[in-house]
């Protein structure tokens, strides 16, 4: 088999566990992102597939080679860390030949490799500085290079871009996914940030305290969340979650201060269920101005009573920090440049939109 799996691996520090079991499959040339809070493991499992942090129980294997036990030099990955060290007395080529270099690349060969990895990342006009005469994006970029000169069969990141100011975070995300297309190596990237998953990911690992979620494409996990947690935690901002019940010949699903009708695709699971309880999930971005607007072919808009407390202008839109029958919401409200700040009253929500979640187990109902 090609890829890497990890087949039932276990992490534990003295007696914590911090990873039970785990099976996780990346195909050949797949970019994949593992995201959860911090603390979920995300690190210790992509150390453990790097050879850095020994598995207490299990089996990994990469390239159909089982490597639990090899080292990590044996195991032909590259790994860029969160905090890069670059050696400062080195220029940008030096840095990047390092690993090659110590390894006893011939001269020829480094300096091909160098310069291609340059000229992918934009860096050859740099290569003779060193790195406090570079900007933080061009160091990152460094340290990514060090990694690609490798040219290893996967690549791991873990949060590379965290220290990076929020333009280049946007950037950086650009540049790698167009780095994997032209490597067309696997990647496992790591990463607490939900945005960087949704954008880069072919599919996204979503991860909570060391249990897999679920395994998705970016649409699947936003569109079809298995439960309130990866609902929570896909999309920007987050779900808003209410206590509801559902009743009615024709179900609909009322709460404090909304009494909104299910979109067909939710009657049978509904019907199906014994108890009348739910948790309605809500994104704020389905909800609109009450003058109608956006919408897909299948879009049902309900009217719901927002009580609104701030209004933030993004230009586009405005977030709102509303309540909903007393209970906290925000929403996303498409609106045009020169709108006035939007008040209390009347909104639309698009019902086609409804999540329902069962209220015991936090798993969706559909
Ligand atoms: P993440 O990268 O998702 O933030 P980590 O993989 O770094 O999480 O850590 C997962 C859990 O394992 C955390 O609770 C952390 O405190 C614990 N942990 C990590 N490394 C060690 C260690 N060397 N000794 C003890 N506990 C550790
Ligand atoms: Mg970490």
């Amino acid at each position: 088999m090609s890829g890497v799996q990890l087949t039932e691996v276990t992490k534990s520090y003295g007696p914590v566990n911090v990873i039970p079991p785990l099976d996780l499959s990346f195909d050949e040339g797949e970019f994949v992102v593992i995201v959860g809070p911090s603390g979920c493991g995300k690190s210790t499992t992509l150390r453990m597939i790097a050879g850095l942090e020994p598995v207490s129980s299990g089996m990994i294997h990469i390239a159909g080679k089982d490597v639990t036990w090899a080292r990590p030099k044996e195991r032909d990955i590259a790994m860029v860390f969160q905090s890069y060290a670059l050696y400062p007395h080195m220029n940008v080529a030096e840095n990047m030949s390092f690993a090659l270099r110590l390894a006893g690349t011939p001269k020829k060969e480094v300096q091909q490799r160098v310069k291609v990895a340059a000229d992918m990342l934009e860096l050859t006009e740099y290569l003779d500085r060193k790195p406090k005469d570079l900007s933080g994006g061009q160091r990152q970029r460094v340290a990514m290079g060090r990694a690609i000169v490798r040219d290893a069969y996967c690549f791991l990141f873990d949060e590379p871009l965290s220290n990076l100011d929020a333009k280049l975070r946007s950037t950086m995300r650009t540049e790698l996914a167009l780095l994997h297309k032209k490597l067309d190596r696997t990647m496992v990237y790591v990463t607490h940030d939900q945005i960087e998953a949704m954008t880069m990911a072919d599919r996204i690992v979503i991860m909570e305290k060391g249990h897999v979620q679920q395994v998705g494409s970016p649409r699947e996990v936003y569109n079809n969340p298995v439960n309130i947690f990866v609902a929570g935690f896909i999309g920007s901002p987050s779900m808003n979650m209410l206590d509801a019940e559902v009743s009615g010949e024709v179900p609909r699903v009322k709460g404090n201060g909304f009494d909104l009708p299910l979109p067909k695709r939710l009657h049978q699971a509904v019907q199906k269920r014994d108890s009348s309880d739910v948790v309605v999930g809500l994104r704020p971005e389905h909800f609109s101005a009450a003058t109608g607007g956006g919408g897909t072919s299948e879009s049902e808009f309900s009217p719901v009573e927002l009580d609104v407390k701030v209004a933030e202008y993004i230009g586009s839109s405005q977030f709102l920090a509303a309540e909903i029958g007393g209970k906290q919401i925000s929403a996303a409200i498409e609106v045009g440049p020169d709108s006035a700040p939007l008040e209390s009253g009347k909104y639309m929500f698009d019902t086609s939109r409804i999540y329902l979640f069962d209220r015991t187990t936090g798993g969706a109902i559909s």
